[in-house]
């Protein structure tokens, strides 16, 4: 085995947490970077011992210079509750966080892969999602600094490689959730179990019938690196999520019988340009990366709620 030395931006984050360990257990040597905005140290606590891990604050909206083999670009906050709190950090984020990772990559001639995101797709009029679809994005609305800087990024890495042959790898993520999101994280799953664990009264915006494919951190992060690992001409855009799909309302249901919860549910405004349906098509992932998600949600879920019972 030859030991890579590897970037992970946003390596302090939820995501960016399992792929450090993934990537030290599978022996390579592993440099964090984060500015801590939703990220936390409590997420990579357990790797500070480990000499071949390091951890690196810095903005990814500067200029960051290193020798690696590989970088994976997971930096930017990815809840809309945190997101949202300030729009034009994250459109910058993702832009120019792009543009300083490609031009490292570039000037050292590293393979970078990019966290995209289903909401490229927006709220979207094909479904399931594929590929080659476009996508339905408001470009003024709630979500677009996160969409359209996702957006824009993966035009930067698409350009950086055919201008000037950056190795590239590009993966559109599908909500995932699991240990370490963060309990105020704001996103639906995280809410939920804390709501039901807590005894609060689960709150559902809209009513419920929108819905969403929920794939397993460990899924994806096999995902990432069997992508990184890909032959070179294989640059993607490709899925990687969990085409089971539920609706809020029977993730709630779920929860609330998983955890024996005596919550009720309450209904909430739907925020504007919400996402009515969104599911995966991953015939791209089964046959250029032999992946498929492995863990139905039960299972995850049971997972999940067991690391916030231990610290809540
Ligand atoms: P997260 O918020 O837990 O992690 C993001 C990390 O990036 C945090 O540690 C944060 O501190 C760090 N960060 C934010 N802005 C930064 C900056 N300017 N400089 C340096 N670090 C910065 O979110 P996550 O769920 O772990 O998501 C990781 C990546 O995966 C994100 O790029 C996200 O867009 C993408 N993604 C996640 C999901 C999901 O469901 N979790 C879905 C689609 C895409
Ligand atoms: N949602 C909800 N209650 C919550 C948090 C979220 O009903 O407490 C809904 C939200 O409106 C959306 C879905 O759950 O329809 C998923 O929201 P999340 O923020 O997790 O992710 P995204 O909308 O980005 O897919």
């Amino acid at each position: 085995m030859i030991r890579k030395k590897v970037l992970v931006t946003g390596g302090a984050g939820f995501v960016g947490s399992h792929l450090c360990e993934r990537l030290l257990n599978d022996g390579h040597e592993v440099v964090c970077l984060d500015n801590y905005f939703t990220g936390q140290k409590r997420n990579i606590v357990h790797l500070l011992d480990n000499p071949y891990f390091e951890l690196i604050r810095h903005d990814v909206t500067m200029p960051f210079f290193i020798e690696v083999d590989e970088i994976y670009n997971l930096a930017c906050p990815a809840s809309p509750v945190h997101y949202q709190y300030n729009a034009i950090k994250t459109i910058k984020t993702s832009v120019m966080g792009a543009i300083n990772m490609l031009g490292l990559a570039k000037r050292i001639r590293a393979k970078i892969l990019q966290a995209s995101t289903s909401e490229v797709y927006g709220d979207p009029l094909v479904h399931p999602q594929v590929e080659t679809y476009w996508g339905h994005v408001n470009p003024i609305g709630e979500r677009a600094c996160y969409d359209e800087g996702k957006r824009a990024a993966e035009t930067l890495f698409v350009n950086y490689h055919k201008q000037n042959n950056v190795r590239i790898k590009i993966i559109r993520i599908f909500n995932t959730y699991g240990p370490r999101m963060h309990p105020n994280d704001g996103r639906v799953v995280s809410n939920f179990i804390v709501q039901a664990l807590q005894g609060q009264d689960i709150t559902i915006y809209g009513d419920g019938s929108q819905t969403r494919s929920f794939q397993y951190v460990d899924d994806l992060v096999e995902g990432m690196i069997r992508m990184m690992a890909s032959g070179e001409e294989f640059t993607g855009p490709v899925n990687i999520g969990n085409p089971g799909e539920f609706t809020i309302l029977q993730l709630a249901e779920m929860v609330i019988r998983l955890t024996n919860s005596k919550s009720k549910i309450i209904h909430m405004p739907l925020p504007s340009d919400d996402p009515m349906q969104r599911q995966p098509n991953i015939e791209l992932a089964k046959k250029e990366l032999g992946w498929s998600p492995k863990i139905p949600l039960e299972e995850g879920l049971v997972k999940t709620i067991g690391y916030f019972d231990s610290i809540i």
